[in-house]
């Protein structure tokens, strides 16, 4: 199957799962999670029509913007970001996926400041409350919802979930749907430089699943480009 085709599959996928569930499918982005595939293959993807480009590393990121592998697309950053590399993605993407504890916040902010910018972000949430991974407590993200507004150079566009890997198939249905109603809640305290909007969940496993809890964004990469050969 050919980039072309994938996309078109998913596609129908996503149409099938939001028409179940009663949802406009025009609502719902396909972000191509572009890592370790080279920027011949994101083009083809960008020709395809998918919505969006999400990398995750940045100094692949950054080759490839330097071949414009990205041309026509918004480019997102979707990766754990390191905050001495926030300097290379500030500026470079429309948005910051994966923004996952206060220290990264704040980076950004003095990033964005000194570049005159407002950079557009989502929050990542520890949905699984996984000890190994980032994002934030689902408990604690009023506490950072507060200081939202002294970021005034970051605004908040909605939440990104990666959930814990599942056995079974519908397994992370429980966390998509805990997701959607912190996002609920969420835009209904209405704070300063908080925006929400964008529910980022859902990837080539469970998207369908994702689209049914309300996703407004899947991230896919394999069901896409094929596996990812890290032996390379
Ligand atoms: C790789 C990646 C994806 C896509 O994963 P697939 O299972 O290949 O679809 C989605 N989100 C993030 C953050 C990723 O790193």
């Amino acid at each position: 199957m050919s980039i072309a085709e994938n996309i078109a599959a998913i596609r129908d996928q996503m149409r099938a799962a939001a028409l179940a569930a009663g949802r406009d499918p025009g609502e719902i982005s396909l972000c191509a999670a572009t890592k370790m595939n080279d920027a011949s293959a994101v083009r083809q993807a960008i020709a395809a029509g998918i919505d969006c480009c999400g990398e995750n590393r940045v100094q692949e990121m950054t080759q490839k913007l330097a071949q414009n592998a990205y041309e026509g697309r918004p480019l997102h950053f979707i990766g754990r970001l390191q905050t001495n590399k926030v300097r290379q993605v500030v500026g470079n993407v429309a948005l910051i996926q994966s923004v996952d504890r206060m220290k990264l916040l704040e980076a950004i902010q003095a990033e964005a400041a000194k570049q005159e910018t407002v950079q557009d972000i989502l929050l990542e949430i520890n949905i699984g409350r996984e000890k190994t991974k980032g994002g934030f407590d689902p408990d604690e993200i009023w506490s950072v919802l507060d200081k939202i507004p002294v970021f005034s150079n970051i605004c908040v566009r909605g939440l990104m979930a990666i959930p814990p890997i599942s056995e079974n198939p519908t397994g992370n249905r429980k966390f998509f749907q805990e997701m959607c109603n912190l996002s609920v809640d969420i835009t209904r305290k209405k704070s300063d430089n908080v925006c929400m909007g964008i529910l980022s969940m859902g990837m080539s496993d469970d998207f369908a699943d994702a689209i049914a809890c309300g996703s407004t964004m899947i991230r896919v990469g394999t069901a896409i480009f094929g596996r990812r050969n890290y032996d390379k």
